[in-house]
């Protein structure tokens, strides 16, 4: 299992690498956002010698703000071009997987018309997922995407499609934390992780681990018993670093001492 943590999309990308090795992140959840890493503007090259220099690994992450299921066609097409590009500098600094956030933006038009547009928009993307051998991995939201059947219904529409599970958005808007349903119905299409802590509710607190209601031991246990050893990103929003430090440590130890028992009764 490798620890890593995302770039804050306020600075240089190349500044934030350089910090993170220092902490012993082990990858970049790289997320290609303006102002401080547009995806027009990064420079891919320097951002691949840099994770090489410090032998780091890369996720990709799009901006959550795209209207990838717009009602507009002009606007979803705008979608479309974003992740499009993204796709190839994300082979270009040499990650596998890029995620993508379901929309559901659509006012006065039934779930339906969301879920069709958000397919629509995912396959025509697939050639260039061909083209650059980067998979695309859609993130569980709280709300509209948040249960097993809820994700079901665009995994299911598109079987090249992995799952990237947030385990913090899986403990809100709901009333028990999801992780253990998500994982027990997709767990096999499971390609990357987030995880941060809050207080469940509506609030998306990205707190440090430990500080709210997520039950790390559990959601670790449901991680290995279903064989998930790939990237999980510290996604802890706090302007003190000891704070991500600390949840790097509890997140180690806990896959150690706590999931040591469900990879067992796996095996
Ligand atoms: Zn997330």
């Amino acid at each position: 299992m490798l620890i890593g943590t995302m770039n804050h999309p306020e600075r240089n990308a190349l500044e934030e690498i350089a910090w993170m090795s220092e902490a012993g992140m082990e990858f970049i959840d790289l997320t290609l956002e303006p102002p401080g890493a547009a995806s027009w503007e990064v420079d891919t090259g320097a951002i691949r010698a840099a994770l090489e220099r410090n032998r780091m690994a890369v996720v990709g992450h799009t901006a959550w703000y795209l209207p990838m299921a717009s009602a507009i066609p002009e606007l979803r097409a705008g979608a479309v071009a974003e992740l499009k590009r993204c796709l190839y500098k994300f082979a270009e600094v040499g990650a596998k997987w890029m995620n993508i956030h379901p929309d559901r933006n659509t006012p006065w038009h039934p779930r339906q018309f969301f879920i069709d547009c958000n397919v629509a928009t995912i396959e025509e993307l697939l050639p260039d997922v061909a083209r650059t051998g980067v998979g695309l991995m859609i993130e569980n939201l709280p709300g509209d995407y948040n249960s097993a059947p809820q994700l079901a219904e665009l995994l299911d529409r598109v079987p090249q499609l992995g799952l990237h599970l947030d385990i913090g958005h899986a403990n809100l808007q709901v009333p028990h934390n999801t992780t253990g349903e998500i994982l027990a119905a997709h767990g096999k299409r499971l390609r990357h992780v987030h995880l941060h802590d809050n207080k469940g509710g509506h609030a998306d607190l990205h707190l440090p681990l430990g500080t709210g209601t997520v039950d790390l031991c559990r959601c670790v246990q449901a991680l290995r018993r279903c064989g998930y050893d790939g990237t999980i990103t510290l996604e802890v929003f706090t302007p003190d670093r000891h704070h991500l430090l600390y949840s790097r440590d509890l997140l180690r130890q806990t896959w150690n001492e706590c999931g040591e028992t469900a990879a067992a009764q796996r095996a």
